[in-house]
This record gives structure tokens, C-alpha cells and sequence, in this order.
């Protein structure tokens, strides 16, 4: 806790920011911020109030980003303290209660701003747990949070990590990587998905060290990879690979630009022996690869590249980016296959990314038939705009 004989941080916001504030949005931006009292620090709690002096909400404060107030609560008044807390992270575990059996051991406990902890990320693998956190808001009550997660859930570690653009704000006290609770891991961590073991790089891996949200996507892709050449496009650690295999594909491929990623597929197929499917590793960019002269066709091909518009401006290129992959890969696709396009890009939205890849799949003259469209997964609810990023159609040609 931020102790200090200072008054309490009190803000007053522009009109509209109240109104959207009022409706359950998370963030308040440095140019909606009306009035101050005075400066805050990171992480300390700022009281807004609106026009009538009325209470409206409460967050953390960073005077750092853009984002100047990440709300916790908003309604009526209310303490923010231990009890607060400690009902907070019930409420997120409550909401994944009989969610997962014994044999899914790897899912997300908070996720951010849509489980009302803005900018913090709590991923379980097995016995270890990943915090990952976005904003330096967190690091004066990192200590308070890490004993309450401890007293709840088991575990026989817990590791940091921290978003890139927050490690120079946490030198000197925390770093990525670091092991706050525990023995340091030697190596990847294993965990269960549906039964399926994998590994997770917890301490460098991208994320938390794996992709939890599409495990809902890779179970469907079992169920769609009986007697199928599958091609697995951005396939990092060979999640959806591993999971064709065991849902009787003929044969898979896995395709990165990451050798580390590739070892990682190679390794995740080692640690599940009874999967007897041939699995093929293709070091490329997939850019290039999907414009060279088709050389074999698969029946089944999943498309998960990462976030292709981490800004606004981008999101127009992005889309752009998204059909031509789809146009490359439906080159590839023979007919009767099926392709999964997915996009995790939150500047794109799920009715543009799904209108172009239907617009493509017409441009190519072929028939096509959707199957499904997909969205966030139960650990990973979407609960604002900005939150909602996760999005997947599977088309039939
Ligand atoms: N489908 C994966 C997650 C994909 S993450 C899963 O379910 O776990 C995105 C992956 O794309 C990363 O592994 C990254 O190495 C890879 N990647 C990024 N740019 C690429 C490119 N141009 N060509 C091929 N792979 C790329």
C-alpha cells in the first residue's frame, strides 16, 4: 500500500469520460482527466468524482501512460482494502469453478481489466503461476497481491513477468523472470490441456510462456483432423499440431519462423509418445512461404499469426495482411479442406476480420461453406472493446 500523510488523489474527468466510466469501462485517458489536486504516483489509488461531486469511481493511478486511471470499482462507495482484495480474487476464481478438470491443468485465473484487475494477467501451469503485469500501478502493492494469491492457491511457485515497456520502471525492485515465491524452474514447465501434455517456457516465453486462449479453437481442430493433412501456419509450440495429432490427422505440419518455437512443437509431440502421427517442421516466414509456387496441399490448415495492428493506424494494413495470408493459404487448401483463420488483433474487430475472409474466400471462385465462428475462451472473458481481440472462423471449401 502507498502510505502517506498526503490528502487522498481526487480527479475530475471530462463529461464524457463519466458516461463511459459510468457504463463499465476500465481505462480513464491523461486528456479526459479535468482537475487533479494534486500529482499521484504509480500505483496510488485515485478517487474520481463527477460533475455533482458525487462519488464515481475509484482506480490506480499512473502518471506514466496514456492510460492515467485503470478503474477498479465504480458505483457506489467503497474501501479499498485487505477484505477488498481478498473478495476480488474469490470472485475471479468462483468464475472459473468446475470449468476445468484434473486433466486441464494450464488456464488463466485473471484476466486484466476483464476480471477487474487492470493490467494484471494470472496464469496457472500445473503447480506454477505466472503474475504478469502491464503497468507499474502494480508494483507498490505487488508484495500484498502475491500473499493473497499464495494463501489461495496452491502452488509451488509463482513467477513474474513484465511487459516490456514497465521493466526500466521496475529496476532495482523486480524484473522479468524472476521468481517471487519458490525454487527457480530449471526448465519449461509441463502442464495439461484436455489431457494433452505440453510445456511452457514461463520465465521468457511469449506471454506467460503459452498461448492458453486458443485451446478451445485447437479442440475443435481435433475434432475436424480425422484422416487429414493438417498445416498448422504460426503454429509457436505446436499447440494446435499436438492436437490434430491426437484427433487422427494423416499427417501434420507445423510452420513458424521460430527455430525456439519449432524445438518447442518438436518436444511438445515427444512429451505425448502414444500420438503416432508424422510430424513435419518448416522453418519460414509464412508471408513469403504462402507466395511461393504450391509445391503439396493440405486438408485442414490453421492460420493464427500474432496481433498484426498493435496501433489504430494499422488496422486498415492489417486487414490486408489477413486476406492475403487467407488467398495464400486457400491456395493450398484442397478442395473439401477446411480453413481456420483466426486474428488476435483488438484494433481489428470481429465482424471486419471475419467480412474478409469471407470477401477472400469468394475472390477465389471457389464454394464455400462457414462452419463456425469462434470468440474468447471461459478463462479469458472480454468483458470491454479494447478486451475483446480473440476471434476465429472455420471455413469449408
Ligand atoms: N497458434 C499458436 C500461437 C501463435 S503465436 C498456439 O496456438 O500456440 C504467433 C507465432 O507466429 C509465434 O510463434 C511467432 O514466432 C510466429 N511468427 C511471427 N511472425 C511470423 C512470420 N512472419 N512467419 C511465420 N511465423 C511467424
Amino acid at each position: 500500500m502507498v502510505q502517506s500523510a498526503k490528502p487522498g488523489l481526487r480527479l475530475r474527468v471530462t463529461a464524457l469520460a463519466e458516461t463511459v466510466v459510468r457504463k463499465g469501462h476500465p481505462w480513464i485517458f491523461a486528456g479526459s482527466v479535468r482537475e487533479e489536486n494534486r500529482p499521484g504516483g504509480a500505483g496510488e489509488l485515485a478517487v474520481i468524482y463527477d460533475r455533482n461531486d458525487k462519488f464515481l469511481a475509484v482506480g490506480l493511478y499512473d502518471p506514466d501512460s496514456p492510460i492515467r486511471v485503470r478503474i477498479l470499482h465504480a458505483g457506489k462507495p467503497t474501501p479499498i482494502n485487505a477484505a477488498w482484495w481478498k473478495t476480488r480474487l474469490e470472485q475471479v476464481l468462483e468464475l472459473r469453478e468446475g470449468i476445468f478438470d484434473n486433466q486441464t491443468t494450464g488456464y488463466r485465473c485473471i484476466n486484466g481489466e476483464n476480471d477487474g484487475w487492470p493490467g494484471l494477467v494470472l496464469d496457472r501451469y500445473d503447480t506454477t503461476l505466472v503474475i504478469k503485469i502491464y503497468s507499474a500501478i502494480w508494483f507498490p502493492r505487488l508484495t500484498e497481491i502475491l500473499e493473497l494469491i499464495n494463501e489461495r492457491i496452491p502452488n509451488e511457485r509463482i513467477i513474474l513477468r513484465l511487459s516490456r515497456n514497465i521493466q526500466e520502471a521496475a529496476a532495482g525492485k523486480f524484473s522479468d523472470g524472476q521468481t517471487l515465491r519458490g525454487t527457480p524452474p530449471t526448465g519449461p514447465v509441463i502442464f495439461l490441456e484436455n489431457g494433452l501434455k505440453f510445456e511452457a517456457d514461463v520465465l521468457q516465453g511469449q506471454k506467460t510462456g503459452f498461448f492458453l486462449d486458443q485451446r478451445e479453437n485447437r479442440k475443435q481442430v481435433e475434432s475436424l483432423s480425422s484422416g487429414r493433412k493438417v498445416l498448422n501456419i504460426f503454429s509457436f509450440s505446436g499447440g494446435f499440431s499436438v492436437y490434430a495429432a491426437r484427433g487422427g490427422a494423416a499427417e501434420v505440419a507445423s510452420l513458424d519462423i521460430s527455430e525456439h518455437a519449432l524445438e518447442s512443437a518438436k518436444r511438445n509431440f515427444a512429451l505425448n509418445p502414444k500420438l503416432r502421427c508424422p510430424h513435419e517442421l518448416i522453418q519460414a516466414n509464412a508471408f513469403d512461404w504462402l507466395q511461393k509456387k504450391v509445391e503439396k496441399k493440405y486438408d485442414l490448415i490453421i492460420l493464427d499469426p500474432p496481433s498484426l495492428a498493435k496501433r489504430e493506424s494499422e488496422r486498415e494494413e492489417a486487414l490486408r495482411a489477413y486476406g492475403k495470408l487467407i488467398g495464400g493459404a486457400l491456395e493450398r487448401l484442397q478442395s473439401g479442406g477446411v480453413l481456420v483463420a483466426a486474428s488476435c488483433s483488438a484494433h481489428v474487430s470481429a465482424d471486419e476480420f471475419f467480412e474478409m475472409a469471407l470477401a477472400t474466400a469468394k475472390q477465389s471462385g471457389r464454394k464455400c461453406e462457414e462452419i463456425m465462428r469462434t470468440g474468447h475462451a471461459p478463462d479469458h472473458p472480454a468483458t470491454y472493446k479494447e478486451g475483446q481481440y480473440l476471434k476465429a472462423i472455420y471455413l469449408q471449401f
